[in-house]
């Protein structure tokens, strides 16, 4: 089990969750970080006297830096602080939990570190998930992953060891709050109907991924990534219940399952403890009430993001990058209701139509096609407003 570790994007929902099962479990946490939420950042400095705290945004810094002027912690800012985070000699995991693309210098930084990876941030992979996984191999690093689809096909498949027997993976989605729903009928959904997810309560980006099924999209990528398997070889499956949270299908023709009530300490508690098991605060999941299960094909006319991101797949290079950054870029215009809900669809693959895509990028292609695919999404908007 891990003894120490540092929480990348401490004050989101999944940041609050691991310094729960830390607590739960009696692991120190040396550094936190997060964008600029620095009242929950001094509450949570003064519980787990972290060595470190670093908020990304100057002015925060500054404030906190005088609001922590009683204690014995270093507060920084900007990607520096992050990546010093990410570092922090004493943690021996870094739990990537930050929210979009600006995870992804930290994540390197923490894999060249020789952490063990805890990773909650979907855009590292799904942005440069070559260069990822590659630098972690050479490393040594472990990713152990902390999204509960991609931590019950880590389970299922039994750890890092067995991925040859991996003949398919079985990749559940809930199809989110507007499941069967048309393009028309979803057209003009706020985000408050949007961020509103029938099974897990989660960040506003991702539970408004989750109404597009640009999450699942994501997750499809991220996949693809961490378990070294063509797109081909990945189905999704739409699961209102949320009780299977993915499962593989092995080459001998088993297939084997995780399943587990909706509660994200679980996958957090497990990427922690592997590959050992500690009892957790999650509830039992009991079989008798749970109810019945169901299985759906996806209608990739009605969740045409999906779609999007599984051609993105199969394209590779900076595709699924141009693809996520126009997400994030178009998504954040949405929860500020400066477009419709149907217009994060249009903005996204106006992006990927408008910018060439480059195969094997570099890290610095792969950021310049990020910052690239943000400013089409500000340019079509401003064609609208
Ligand atoms: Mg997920």
């Amino acid at each position: 089990m891990m003894q120490n570790i540092s929480i990348l994007g401490s004050t989101g929902s999944i940041g609050r969750q691991t310094c729960a099962v830390a607590e739960h479990l009696g692991i120190k946490v040396s550094a936190i970080a997060a964008r600029r939420d620095i009242k929950l950042l001094e509450t949570q400095a003064r519980r787990f006297r972290p060595r470190l705290v670093a908020v990304y945004e100057e002015n925060a810094a500054k404030a906190l830096r005088d609001a922590l002027s009683d204690m014995d912690v270093e507060v920084l800012s900007g990607e520096e602080g992050l990546i010093a985070a990410a570092t922090v000699a004493e943690a021996d995991c870094v739990v990537t939990a930050v929210s979009g693309s600006i995870g992804l210098r930290p994540t390197l930084a923490a894999i060249d570190a020789g952490k063990r990876i805890a990773l909650a941030n979907k855009e590292t992979l799904v942005c440069a998930g070559d260069i990822v996984m590659a630098r972690a191999e050479e490393k040594g690093a472990e990713i152990i992953p902390v999204d509960s689809e991609h931590s019950a096909i880590f389970q299922s498949i039994g750890g890092m060891k067995r991925r040859e027997e991996l003949k398919r993976i079985l990749l559940t989605g809930s199809g989110g709050p507007f499941r069967g729903l048309s393009r028309q009928e979803t057209y003009h959904k706020t985000p408050a109907q949007a961020v509103s997810h029938p099974n897990w309560s989660m960040g506003a980006k991702i539970s408004v991924d989750s109404a597009t099924m640009m999450n699942k999209g994501l997750e499809f990528i991220e996949a693809m990534h961490l378990f070294a398997v063509s797109p081909d070889r990945i189905t999704v499956l739409v699961h209102p219940q949320s009780i299977i949270h993915s499962a593989v299908e092995m080459i001998d023709g088993s297939v084997i399952a995780q399943l587990a009530v909706p509660d994200m300490g679980l996958p957090i508690q497990y990427a922690l403890t592997y590959p050992e098991r500690k009892v957790s605060q999650s509830a039992a999941l009991d079989l008798f009430t749970a109810g019945d299960m169901h299985f759906e094909k996806p209608d990739l006319e009605k969740t045409p993001c999906l779609r999007l991101a599984m051609d993105c797949a199969k394209a590779g290079g900076t595709a699924a990058c141009v693809m996520s950054a126009a997400n994030e870029a178009a998504v954040g215009l949405f929860l500020e209701e400066k477009i419709p809900f149907g217009a994060i669809y249009e903005c996204v693959a106006e992006a990927l139509d408008s910018i060439d895509i480059i195969s094997k990028p570099s890290l610095e292609e792969i950021i310049s096609a990020d910052g690239k695919a943000r400013e089409t999404v500000k340019r079509i908007f401003g064609k609208w407003s």
